[in-house]
């Protein structure tokens, strides 16, 4: 009676000390196993201290500046896999009576971010958020439809400093192109205090008051969008 199958598990066929601990082998504990990563849930308890950036909003409708700050919490410190992940999201004011729905906001955002997983979706929602009053133009001419979609911006740029956002990259004729203008226009002082000058039209790509005409071609000074490719 040969059992070839068995011939490379070591045959037991006493036991002469006491049993402290035992396994049962099967697929699931033979597999090599992923290592066990730390994900955003939530159970994770708060730790005491969270790191964090803060984004300064200045807009025309208060008199007092907003201040978004996100906090994240770190997984799998001191691995390769350490992560930053959005915790939680505060905004301050001096006066924050007008705010309540930013207050709410805020406790959303939250909780989102606590729910873990991929949490850059709420980026794209808060930015498209159009304020039926209209927007207003930032400094440097870039159009913002709603401070809710100036939240989303600076959220947006806290997940690209934590890495899990990606900056969108210009191809090199598109750079090549901006940093000639800008060059370009460093020289030149312009009286305004725009980036861009103050014949620029608006690109419907980037919001931004920077499309000019170059060789013939609407080309956008800020994100190199251009209609000739
Ligand atoms: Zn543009």
């Amino acid at each position: 009676m040969e059992n070839t199958k068995l011939e490379a598990q070591p045959k037991i066929t006493h036991i002469d000390q006491r049993i402290v601990a035992f396994e049962v082998v099967n697929q699931e504990t033979k597999a090599p196993s992923e290592p066990c990563l730390e994900q955003v849930n939530e159970k994770l308890d708060r730790p005491e201290h969270l790191p964090g950036a803060t984004y300064k909003i200045k807009t025309p409708m208060s008199d007092h500046a907003l201040y978004v700050t996100v906090n994240d919490i770190l997984l799998n410190e001191g691995t390769e896999h350490e992560q930053r992940h959005p915790y939680e999201v505060f905004i301050n004011s001096k006066n924050m009576d007008d705010f309540q729905w930013v207050v709410a906001l805020t406790r959303v955002i939250s909780a989102v971010f606590r729910k873990g997983g991929d949490v850059t979706f709420l980026v794209a929602e808060l930015k498209a958020v159009f304020d039926p009053k209209g927007g207003y133009f930032k400094k440097g001419g870039r159009f913002m439809p709603s401070l809710v979609a100036e939240i989303g911006y600076a959220i947006e740029s806290h997940l690209q400093t934590i890495g899990l956002m990606q900056v969108p990259e210009l191809s090199k004729e598109q750079q090549t192109m901006v940093d000639q203008k800008i060059a370009h226009m460093e020289t030149s002082s312009s009286p305004d205090n725009s980036a861009f000058p103050s014949s620029a039209s608006l690109c419907s790509k980037c919001h931004t008051k920077a499309k000019v005409v170059l060789d013939g071609c609407a080309t956008c000074l800020n994100c190199g969008d251009s209609k000739c490719g």
